[in-house]
């Protein structure tokens, strides 16, 4: 028999009577007997947001060790309620916390990595012929304290599980009967996409889709493991991630991607000589501020502007200390910009024809739509434009690309 890994995630369990919805379905498939179920999920509905806010409103800089010991607890719920709704629709299933599993992080709490994960437990439970249940988004270090992976962190405990079981696949449930070419609740006559290459999908995860974790795309293509991605209260068919085969001579444009978790932040007046960029981006690494799109303009006068990108999230960290360094280096300035929004076209080959980025830039301008940066690769060309008019710029590209 096949084991088959399912992770539900928060919206798919916000209430009573949906984890006894997803319970009744689960059952009904045991009943056919076909796949062997390992389910992994998500706290209910906003539980990890309320309990985030929570934390701030009683301390300003809470330990990073208590986040994460008051975070996993939301996934912790989820476990015992959808195991009792299991048993109440006569399904022999058992709960298990991250830590019990022994899926082993590192210390870096509230963004830990997954180090290994002790499959035997699972294993045995399986061929008692129950259903098991994983708590996702939480593991445990090498001296028993809790972590968690970060937010959207359930997918990474699912796809550990699908690589450690050997899994068939894995079902990503959600609120979306699949992936389409834009956000269906930014474009509503968005279509929805058969099938994805991992490469796409996870171009689409790092360019902001949520969907899936990156990291847990990530492994997916690593170990070749299908992922499909489909509505946890509907039949029919989603869509599936997996090796393509195809042979790209022309483009083939599969999305349209937008983030408004980002900003730009401008270094004016760099001395242009060796060293500068280093000393700037080895003051955003020391701070744990990651960097996504860089620009660098030369000017005559023998200073350049270097322009960036990174999580709205890490603005202030990355402020202070690029202040510290400007302060250092006289004509230096800095200016942050928070309402900017990355927007993303994602397909196969994109690079190999100019006319996509013709037809990408001439679709924004037409709407009055200025681009402020652009980055490129061989699946994708980014854009920074202002988060005013992102909605816009998406059903632009969507009329444009997916008529
Ligand atoms: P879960 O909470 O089940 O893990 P996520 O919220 O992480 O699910 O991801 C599902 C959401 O991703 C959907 O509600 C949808 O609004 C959003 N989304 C963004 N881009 C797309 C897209 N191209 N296709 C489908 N869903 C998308
Ligand atoms: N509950 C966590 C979050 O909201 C993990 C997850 O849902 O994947 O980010
Ligand atoms: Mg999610």
């Amino acid at each position: 028999m096949k084991i088959v890994v399912q992770k539900y995630g928060g919206s798919s369990l916000s209430t009573l009577e949906k984890i006894d919805s997803v319970a009744s379905r689960i059952a009904r498939r045991e009943k056919g007997g076909e796949d062997r179920l390992v389910l992994v999920v998500s706290a209910m509905g906003e539980t990890t947001n309320d309990l985030t806010r929570m934390a701030y409103d009683l301390s300003p800089d809470p330990p990073a060790r208590e986040l994460d010991m008051l975070l996993a607890t939301g996934e912790q719920v989820s476990i015992a309620l959808m195991a009792m709704a299991l048993h109440k629709h006569g399904v022999d299933a058992i709960s298990y916390t991250g830590p019990q599993i022994g899926l082993k992080t590192d210390t870096l709490h509230t963004q830990a990595k997954v180090l290994g994960i002790d499959s035997g437990k699972i294993q045995k439970q399986i061929d008692l012929g129950r259903v098991v249940i994983v708590a996702g988004f939480q593991g445990v270090t090498a001296e028993n304290d809790v972590t968690t992976l970060g937010r959207g962190g359930s997918d990474i405990t699912a796809m550990a599980l699908a690589v450690g079981l050997r899994a068939d696949r894995l079902e990503k449930c959600t609120d979306s009967d699949g992936v389409y070419t834009a956000d269906p609740r930014i474009y509503r006559s968005a279509k929805r996409i058969d099938r994805l290459s991992y490469e796409e999908m996870l171009e689409m995860s790092f360019s902001g889709a949520k969907i899936l974790h990156p990291r847990a795309v990530f492994f997916a293509w690593k170990y070749r493991v299908p992922i499909l991605v489909k509505h946890s209260e509907m039949d029919g068919s989603g869509t599936w991630i997996e090796e393509l085969e195809e042979d790209v001579e022309q483009p083939i444009i599969s999305n349209v991607t937008h983030d408004v978790t980002v900003a730009k932040l401008t270094v004016y007046g760099v001395p242009d000589r060796p060293g500068m960029a280093f000393r700037i981006f080895d003051c955003l690494s020391e701070r744990g501020v990651g960097v996504d799109m860089i620009v660098q303009s030369t000017t005559k006068r023998l200073v350049n502007d270097i322009s960036f990108t990174i999580k709205r999230g890490d603005l202030a960290k990355a402020r202070e200390g690029l202040e510290k360094l400007a302060a250092d280096c006289e004509g230096m300035e800095i200016e942050a910009d928070d309402r900017v929004a990355k927007l993303t076209l994602v397909g196969l080959g994109i690079r190999s024809d100019s006319s996509v980025a013709k037809d990408m830039f001439k679709a924004l301008a037409d709407e009055e739509i200025n681009v402020e940066m652009i980055a490129t690769s061989d699946v994708k060309i980014s854009c920074v434009i202002s988060e005013d008019q992102v909605k816009t710029g998406v059903r632009a590209l969507c009329r444009r690309f997916f008529p």
